[in-house]
């Protein structure tokens, strides 16, 4: 993997921040984009905009093709057995929310049981609770390690008979954790609980294959996976989707409408009511096609080896305190840490005076960052894009602002 070929394709990259080059670690947040997404993006504006599914002509036609094959890349992208299983949302979140709205709220009712963990992103969380306040049903939390690890025992013997439906990220978008998904569904399904993924920090470094797997749904975010912003993907088993009744209706989704009653249209079309994000799912198919040409398991170990040197040498600060596991090849391309007296916030103004992004606050996640008994967190994330040198630029950038706040409070 050569990496200063790959930041040639990253026109944004090329910039100074502040007098700085610019050191972006802020890829959890959202990634880059390379050449190839935007000019897919500029083509379809250029050469060939139009609706799609409905035009008898010229441009409608390759409208409908570059967007249905878009659709057949993610297929094999995470694995699905048929496109019609591949449902293009505006990202995670409203990925979730669908599961939310046709599933969860239609068949559990009072007495049931939804299982997640107390680290999900508020996308992976609100969406259970509002469906288990309206439902009747209750919502339970699978406890977790100190180091952001779930124990599978852990997971036993939280499931019950009652459980209906587990939700779980697959990447913690704070702790950096990758959590053993296919062990848990094993576990759900043996429950006959259906199992929902949330892959928003997955999908963009880890192979995915949902049929191996064995997740029932599976949310993902194309922006973080160098794509564009707007659109992700709801990937369901088929037998699930066909039961679910959509929640969005208008034109595109429908397929006889008379005065009261309709008929809706085969999936994955029923879910995509209304003029979709057309150019996103181009744009989205050109970055499959990007990190496929780089290969997800070089991506997984390029980024092993950041996080490797990133840990090795934030600990050797002695303000520095980081959360989540010590071993590397049990996290995903982040880490997350405080600095003694220092508040995140202060400490990424600082960095960003010198170029280098990084994240402050609670990420999306007010009950994990409770349970770290803190209030925020300052958070590097790694991508292809990155080097060491990046890594080394954040170290010193931390030492700086240390010494400054030191010299600021005394
Ligand atoms: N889940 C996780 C683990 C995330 O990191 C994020 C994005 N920070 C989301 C869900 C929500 O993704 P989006 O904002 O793209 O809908």
């Amino acid at each position: 993997m050569n990496i200063q070929e790959i930041r040639d394709q990253f026109p944004i990259l090329k910039q100074q921040v502040n007098g700085h080059p610019l050191v972006y670690l802020d890829s959890s947040a959202t990634s880059q984009k390379p050449y190839a997404v935007i000019e897919a993006l500029r083509d379809y504006y250029t050469n060939y905009n139009s609706n799609v599914h409905r035009g008898a002509h010229t441009l409608g036609s390759l409208a409908t093709d570059a967007y249905e094959n878009a659709r057949d890349k993610v297929k094999s992208f995470i694995h699905a057995r048929e496109s019609a299983e591949i449902v293009f949302t505006r990202g995670t979140t409203a990925s979730l929310n669908l599961v939310a709205q046709c599933y969860v709220r239609e068949f559990l009712k009072e007495g049931d049981e939804i299982l997640i963990t107390l680290m999900e992103h508020h996308s992976n969380l609100i969406p259970w609770q509002q469906a288990a306040n309206k439902t009747g049903a209750t919502l339970r939390y699978i406890p977790i390690q100190p180091d952001g690890t779930i124990r599978l025992e852990d997971v036993e013997e939280a499931i019950t008979s009652k459980t209906k439906f587990v939700s779980i990220t697959h990447v913690s978008n704070v702790m950096g954790t990758i959590h053993p998904v296919k062990q848990i569904a094993a576990i759900a399904h043996r429950h006959g609980a259906v199992i929902c993924v949330d892959a928003a920090q997955s999908a963009p470094h880890l192979q995915l294959d949902v049929q191996d797997l064995d997740c029932d749904f599976m949310a993902i975010s194309g922006h973080k996976m160098v794509g564009p912003t707007g659109i992700g993907v709801l990937y369901g088993k088929k037998a699930l989707l066909e039961q679910m009744t959509p929640y969005e209706y208008g034109g595109e989704m429908i397929d006889h409408v008379d005065l009261y009653e309709s008929t809706w249209k085969e999936l994955p079309w029923k879910f995509e009511g209304g003029t979709p994000n057309i150019a996103g799912a181009i744009g989205l198919g050109a970055a499959i096609d990007f990190l496929q040409q780089i290969g997800l398991t070089n991506i997984r170990q390029h980024e092993n080896q950041l996080v490797s040197y990133a840990l090795e040498q934030l600990s050797l600060i002695e303000e520095v305190s980081i959360y989540g596991p010590k071993q590397p090849e049990l996290r995903s391309g982040l880490v997350t840490f405080n600095v003694s007296d220092v508040h995140p916030h202060d400490l990424a103004t600082v960095l960003d005076s010198e170029g280098i992004a990084i994240r402050a606050g609670h990420h999306c996640c007010q009950p994990l960052m409770r349970w770290l008994n803190v209030s925020s967190t300052a958070r590097a994330s790694f991508y292809i894009y990155n080097t060491e040198e990046d890594i080394d630029a954040l170290v010193k950038g931390l030492k700086r602002a240390i010494s400054y706040f030191n010299y600021v409070s005394q």
